[in-house]
């Protein structure tokens, strides 16, 4: 039987990383699609595992040639799932994860309605600011723009059929381990 696909989106800052992380470690069976981004990598990451990372002419032939899912820009780059594997895993009953931004999302609602989207929330906006304004892996210019970002995801929570609040990471991977195995 085709497994189901969850969509599992927020504010950049608010730890859905951490949360997919711990969600694995809960869901071993998961799959997590690796999007392709035209970011830059940052230490510690690895092409092909977080991310498939492109330059801006492979991203556009891969969105001419219909590879992707859904694509979105965000804070000046580009990030798209490929679709196939999504496509695959699911074909043989894996239930898989995308971990993506607001826009995207609202693509794959439109697509593949049959998802189920999980919001991931802060406990407060002073914190998701906090959090986001630490980062010494972004720069000034990118912390600028994920907070504008972060603002407009913040007011799109109500479109996404679960919300999840990030107080505590274990309870919040539980609750998206939760739903994903429903
Ligand atoms: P980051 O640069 O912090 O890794 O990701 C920035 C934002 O892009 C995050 O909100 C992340 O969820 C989102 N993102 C990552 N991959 C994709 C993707 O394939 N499609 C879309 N639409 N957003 C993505």
């Amino acid at each position: 039987m085709p497994a189901r696909l969850t969509v599992l989106s927020g504010p950049s800052g608010v730890g859905k990383g951490t949360v997919v992380a711990r969600l694995r470690e809960l869901v071993p069976q998961i799959w997590v699609s690796v999007s392709a981004t035209t970011r830059a990598p940052r230490p510690g990451e690895r092409d092909g595992v977080e991310y498939r990372f492109v330059d801006h002419p492979t991203f556009e032939q891969m969105i001419a040639d219909d590879e992707l899912l859904e694509h979105a820009q965000f804070a000046g780059n580009r990030y798209g799932t490929p679709r196939e594997p999504v496509h695959e895993h699911l074909a043989a009953g894996k239930p898989t994860l995308l971990e993506i931004e607001l826009d995207g999302a609202r693509q794959v609602r439109t697509t593949m309605p049959d998802a189920r989207f999980v919001f991931l929330e802060p406990p407060s906006v002073p914190e998701l600011v906090q959090r986001l304004s630490g980062r010494a892996t972004e720069s000034d210019d990118q912390v600028r723009r994920r907070l504008e970002r972060a603002e407009i995801e913040m007011a799109a929570a109500d479109e996404f059929d679960h919300r999840v609040v990030n107080s505590d990471i274990d309870d919040a991977a539980a609750q998206v381990a939760a739903l994903v195995l429903s």
